[in-house]
């Protein structure tokens, strides 16, 4: 196998880049997709067995209708079998847009002079939340630039101001953050503060379009940014997000890409990344950017039960990038989480704002339906919405692995607390109709426990809620 011959020291241990390119074109060129292969690959993986790169490979490259049918079928059977009905909230939060990178596609890049600068304050960061928290919010992802500003103290610090604010019966009980890669002491720094998952999106796996995309700055270092979670895992902190943006690079590439990061996570420190993304380039301030590998909606689709499919017991993130209608489909594929009520405009939560400037924020948004929207909606779809935080709480980490392989863990933990999670939510936030149907889906919910002691249980602590107890979990 042919590498980069750059070495990279992580913790004094050389390592090599784990990404090569001509490998993964090579699984792409040679792979032959026959309808009866992605047949055999869809059964192995509803089996709860890991796919190979070439395995993947082979679901990219089918294109017949039937098998692209049959792969989207068995990404929703498997997320039903595995996962259930559950979907995660949560909001994100920028806290600055300062940023001393150039990434063309972005609308906080330095040079965009159009770009309205700013980082809230502490009692802007206090009102934020308040907002948030009065919607419903319990869980966040906190948002940064790259900037000497921004260090992993700053970031600290605004993760322990999130957790603080409580407004009625609102806290945030997980703050997730989004931010530039640090070196391991910055990473220790930050987990120190009490975060959930730490995300760095490598954006391209392909090296010469990275190349092309990062102009100045720090961010130029394609593999300081490809080790970067490598570095957190050293520090101790083993909750990680990774992601692609699609849009910069031949969208089959990534897809390998980001499974062979997981395998490499996987590998060396026995935990995959606990969530993927794959946000679309979006429209930003003062951007002119080409559509030369441009994802389309069919392909989104194909790309996402695929993923589900390769990495069965990672969780996959769908933001508000993505337009109402499209986010409802794909949602079946085996999205976990997706993110409600967003504005990403900074300072507009507190203020109401619509998203509606460029210059303010770092892309489109295209839902901008409110939490309570998303909810009613998903509650009409009989899905259960959640506001869990319990696994990192309790320290059982890696828990998507634990959801996946250990039997009857949803049952004994994830449903029961997503019902307790709504029930909180109904009892302080909803409107009447989304409590009745909330309550409809709860009681539905309760009965598929299926284990007497359990339903007893969660009766019991839901007539707890009722008598105004909050953050009960298991
Ligand atoms: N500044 C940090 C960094 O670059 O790692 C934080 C990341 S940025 C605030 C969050 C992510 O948004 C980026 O990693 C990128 O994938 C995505 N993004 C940037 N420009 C975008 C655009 N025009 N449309 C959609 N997503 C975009
Ligand atoms: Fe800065 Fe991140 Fe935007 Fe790049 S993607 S310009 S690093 S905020």
């Amino acid at each position: 196998m042919k590498f980069t011959p750059e070495t990279y020291k992580i913790a004094d241990k050389p390592m090599m880049p784990f990404i090569d390119a001509d490998e993964i074109w090579k699984f792409i060129n040679n792979t032959i997709s026959t309808k009866e292969r992605v047949k055999e690959i869809i059964t192995k993986s509803l089996s709860k067995k890991r796919l190979s790169l070439e395995e993947v490979a082979v679901l990219i490259n089918a294109t017949n209708p039937e098998s692209i049918q049959e792969i989207k079928s068995g990404a929703k059977q498997l997320k039903d079998n595995i996962y259930g009905n559950r979907i995660v909230l949560f909001a994100p939060l920028y806290i600055g847009n300062k940023c001393s990178n150039n990434c063309t596609y972005c609308g906080f890049r330095a040079t965009n002079q159009k770009a309205i600068r700013k980082t809230l304050n502490e009692s802007e960061i206090i009102q934020e939340i308040e907002a948030l928290e009065e919607n419903g919010q319990k869980r966040l992802i906190l948002v940064y630039g790259e900037h000497a500003q921004y260090s992993p103290e700053y970031i600290a610090e605004t993760v322990k101001t999130a957790y603080s604010v409580k407004k009625g019966n609102g806290e945030i009980r997980r703050v997730n953050i989004n931010a530039a890669p640090m070196e391991i002491e910055g990473f220790r720094t930050v987990k120190e503060s009490g975060i959930g998952t730490f995300q760095v999106f490598q954006e391209t796996y392909n090296q010469e379009a990275y190349k092309s995309y990062h102009l100045s700055g720090k961010k130029t270092d394609y593999n300081y940014r490809l080790t970067s979670l490598d570095r957190a895992q050293e520090a101790g902190l083993d909750d990680v997000g990774i992601g692609a943006l699609f849009g910069l690079y031949d969208w089959r590439f990534e897809v390998l890409g980001l499974v062979r990061h997981t395998n490499h996570l996987e590998a060396c420190y026995n935990v995959g990344p606990h969530t993927i993304s794959f946000p679309r380039i979006k429209d930003a301030s003062s951007l002119n950017f080409g559509d030369k590998y441009f994802v389309s909606d069919e392909d989104f689709a194909k790309l996402i039960a695929i993923l589900r499919l390769a990495v069965p017991y990672t969780g996959l993130i769908l933001t508000a990038r993505e337009p109402e209608k499209l986010r409802n489909e794909i949602i079946q594929y085996g999205i976990s989480q997706i993110d409600g009520g967003t504005k990403i405009e900074l300072g507009s939560y507190s203020k109401n704002e619509e998203n509606n400037n460029l210059d303010k924020g770092q892309f489109k948004i295209n839902d901008d339906r409110s939490l309570s929207e998303i909810i009613d909606e998903l509650l009409e779809q009989d899905m259960m919405p959640s506001f869990c935080t319990s696994c990192y709480r309790r320290g059982r980490t890696g828990e998507h692995f634990m959801e996946f392989s250990v039997p009857g863990f949803i049952k004994r933990f994830c449903s029961p607390n997503a019902i307790l999670t709504l029930a909180e939510y109904i009892e302080d936030y909803a409107k009447e109709k989304t409590a009745v149907k909330g309550w409809e889906v709860i009681e539905k919910n309760i009965l598929k426990l299926d284990d007497e002691k359990m339903i007893l249980s969660v009766r019991e602590k839901i007539s707890k809620i009722k008598n105004g107890q909050r953050d009960l979990y298991y």
